[in-house]
Formats: structure tokens, C-alpha cells, sequence
């Protein structure tokens, strides 16, 4: 058995629990975060390490909140964008933290606001953004930065030591990083890079064809930022089907059939990885996975095979990183990033995808109006077409997303093997209809 030593105190620990009883620190998936009042900003250890006082219990987990999410958030709580400017402003345990105080905010009623109302703080946001300051979004940073550096290089030293194991079974040349654009894979392709001393390790991006924009304007530039410069990223697209084309056949994807991650994801990741690696026997893959991105991942191994990709092994480096951890590690390197986050997204698949909350839902209408109004029409289009009597509301409502078969769908209600005959990985899409799909 090996022996456990606590990430917080160094001490040993009896199970999940240390055994320091100043310290109390479980190592479950979310941690302990405090806020120190005198520095005004979260910390990982209880005594302040740069001034010493003693911090409050804050949350189990955190993240920041750009100048750009706390402009928007400023508008809708208080009518004034500029009002939490000089604020300390962080998420965490459901609620925004703005200088150590939990303020009340719902999101569902911001979501639910009808869309001309909607359009109006797009612009009021839109205006309001021409003077946007980052200066005290930096100064409560690179507090923020000093008083976690303890944690910063034990998650990193952690991680580095994990992912350089693999250089004894591995060559550089049988090893990927799987990048989606989003955070977790951004550190786990920096961690990679900077453990291996080498920029030549491939990296595989899955275009689902329904990316942020952001996602796309951050790969694009990807490979000329300072720190992963020259990376070679592979794109895996599905360049045969068509998503709204589908969505027309089978209706929209929902929560319980997602059906776009097989056709759009899955299968395009599938065969870019067989070609690219034709010749290889067994591969590495570094992947962002965490235990605490969802309740479907809180099963994931550090190492495991792959399920969907044969002769794969896949690694997760930061798989019991927080999403605190993820930024602290994103902050104090310095590291470029998706603008998603910015601009307050937590997550960056697809920009419509059923599982994405409210806040999400919200952002998509401000920053993304047009897209937005074009998606909500198909959907109401939908709608009409499987009988629901009000259209609107089962859009507004989200019942979309909660659909469990093809009721009235006329394809869907003949045979869905009517539009099959391609063998190919896609295939699989006929009978993934027939069942739920819970992870991606
Ligand atoms: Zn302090």
C-alpha cells in the first residue's frame, strides 16, 4: 500500500482524511478554498501566506471572473457594468463571490427574459465594453498568484512526474494529446510539453462543426503563442454530414440522445487517430479528463484503455485538479486560452449542445445573438412539426432537451436505418438512437 501524503500540509494521511488536525484536509474531488479578507482574495491554504491572517471558509471549489463576465453580471444585478470594476469578483458554490460576499443571483430569470429584452443588454454590454479594464482584474491576480504558489508547484511538480513515466515505455512519436480548445486540455497540452521538453508531441483537435468561435480563433493561434509554438495540431471533422441537415431528419439532439458526439466527435477523432498512427501498435493519449467535470468521469482511472479507440492507452494528468487548480496553473503561467471564459462560459463543446446550463444558454443569446436566433427558430420549427401545441414555450421551456424518442418524426417513426448506408464508424449512429449516450 502506498503511503498518502496530504497535498495541503505534507503530512501523512489515514485514507481520504489527513491526520494534521490544523489541517483537516480530505482529498475528495473538491478541496477547501478560503478567502482572505485582508488580501481580498482566495486562498488554498488557511493562513494567508502573504499577510498571515487567518482566512474563512469560502467554497469547495472556484473560479475567476474576468472583467467581461463581471461587466455582464455588474449590468444585470445592479444596472451599472462598471459597478464590481475594482471588485474582487470569483464563482463558486452556485453563486458569485464578490469581495468575499456570496451574492444572490438567478440565472434562470436572466435566461428566461424574452429576447428583445435580451437584445437591449447585448447592447448596453456591447457599449459598456469599449472601456473595459483589466488593471484590478491584475492586481487581484498576481495576489492571487503569490498567496497559491505553494499549491501551483505541487499540483505542477505532481503532474510533471506523472506524465514523465511514460517516457520509458513511449517514444515521442507514439504519443497525442487530445485538445479540445477548452481549459483542461490547454493545461494538460502545456504540462505535457513543458514535461517532455518537447513541442513534437501531435495534438488532435475535434472540430464537432458546432464549436465557440472562440474555440476556433483559439486554435488558430495556438501554435504561434510563445509556449506551444510549432505544436502540430491534427483536425478530426466530420466533413461528410451535416448538423442542421440531421437535425432536420432526427431532431435535435437531447440530453438522453446526443446523438451529434458519435457522428460529429467520436467517429471523426476515430479515424483521424488511425490514419495519423497507422502504423503504431500501441499510443499514448494525454487527455484533460477530471473527476470533477461530471459524475460520468468520477469513474475514470488515471490510466486506462481506451474503450472507444483500440490500442489506445489514455493518460489524465490533472484528473484530480479542481477547477481552482486549473486556473491557478492557467494564472500563474501566463499561458493564452479560449476567450470563451472571459467571456463567463465554463465549459466550450459544442456552443448548443442540450447539457450546457442556463448561464451558458444566456451567454449564447448576448454574444452570439445571431446564431443564437437562427438555432432557436430550427427549433421551433421542429416543434411545430412533432405537434406540440406551443412551439415556443417547449423551446423556451427547454423541453427540447429533455426529448426521449422521435415521436412524430416522421423519419424517425419509418426507420431510422433509412439514411444508414455508409459502413463506417457512423454507423454506429443508428442503434446510439436506440439507447442513452451519457458521456462524450
Ligand atoms: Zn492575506
Amino acid at each position: 500500500m502506498i503511503e498518502r501524503i496530504c497535498p495541503k500540509c505534507k503530512v501523512p494521511m489515514n485514507g481520504d482524511n489527513c491526520v494534521n488536525p490544523k489541517c483537516g484536509h480530505a482529498t475528495e474531488m473538491a478541496s477547501t478554498i478560503y478567502w482572505c479578507d485582508e488580501c481580498n482574495i482566495p486562498i488554498y491554504e488557511k493562513e494567508c501566506p502573504v499577510c498571515g491572517n487567518e482566512g474563512r471558509y469560502l467554497s469547495t471549489d472556484l473560479r475567476p471572473v474576468f472583467p467581461e463576465e463581471n461587466m455582464l453580471v455588474s449590468l444585470l444585478i445592479t444596472g451599472n457594468p462598471f459597478e464590481y470594476q475594482k471588485s474582487s469578483v470569483w464563482y463558486g458554490s452556485n453563486a458569485y463571490i464578490i469581495d468575499g460576499q456570496k451574492i444572490k443571483f438567478s440565472v434562470g430569470k436572466e435566461n428566461a427574459k424574452p429576447l428583445d429584452e435580451i437584445k437591449a443588454i447585448k447592447a448596453a454590454y456591447d457599449e459598456a465594453s469599449k472601456s473595459l479594464d483589466y488593471k484590478y482584474f491584475e492586481q487581484s491576480v498576481s495576489l492571487f498568484v503569490k498567496a497559491n504558489a505553494d499549491r501551483y508547484n505541487y499540483i505542477t511538480e505532481e503532474a510533471i512526474n506523472f506524465i514523465q513515466q511514460y517516457l520509458n515505455k513511449y517514444t515521442i512519436e507514439d504519443m497525442m494529446v487530445s485538445f479540445s480548445g477548452g481549459k483542461d486540455s490547454t493545461v494538460t497540452s502545456h504540462l505535457v510539453n513543458r514535461a517532455l521538453g518537447t513541442n513534437r508531441i501531435l495534438h488532435v483537435f475535434g472540430d464537432t462543426t458546432l464549436e465557440f468561435p472562440y474555440t476556433l480563433e483559439y486554435k488558430k493561434r495556438f501554435n504561434k503563442n510563445e509556449e506551444s509554438q510549432g505544436v502540430r495540431i491534427l483536425t478530426a471533422k466530420n466533413r461528410e454530414k451535416n448538423f442542421e441537415n440531421l437535425c432536420e431528419v432526427v431532431g435535435p439532439p437531447s440530453r438522453v440522445m446526443r446523438w451529434c458526439c458519435t457522428v460529429f466527435k467520436t467517429g471523426a477523432i476515430q479515424k483521424t487517430i488511425a490514419s495519423a498512427f497507422k502504423d503504431k501498435n500501441n499510443i499514448l493519449s494525454f487527455q484533460g479528463i477530471r473527476h470533477n467535470e461530471s459524475a460520468s468521469r468520477s469513474k475514470y482511472e488515471r490510466e486506462s484503455e481506451s474503450p472507444k479507440i483500440s490500442k489506445q492507452t489514455v493518460a489524465a494528468p490533472i484528473i484530480d485538479w479542481t477547477d481552482f487548480d486549473v486556473w491557478l496553473y492557467i494564472l500563474t503561467t501566463g499561458i493564452d486560452f479560449n476567450e470563451a471564459y472571459r467571456l463567463g462560459w465554463t465549459r466550450v463543446g459544442c456552443w448548443c449542445c442540450p447539457n450546457n446550463g442556463a448561464w451558458s444558454e444566456f451567454l449564447s443569446k448576448v454574444h452570439m445573438y445571431e446564431q443564437y436566433v437562427h438555432w432557436h427558430d430550427m427549433l421551433v420549427e421542429f416543434a411545430k412539426q412533432i405537434g406540440k401545441p406551443d412551439p415556443e414555450d417547449y423551446v423556451a421551456e427547454g423541453g427540447w432537451k429533455a426529448r426521449q424518442g422521435g415521436n412524430g418524426l416522421a423519419a424517425a417513426q419509418t426507420s431510422i436505418v433509412a439514411f444508414e448506408p455508409c459502413a463506417t464508424d457512423e454507423s454506429a449512429f443508428n442503434y446510439d438512437l436506440q439507447r442513452p449516450i451519457t458521456d462524450c
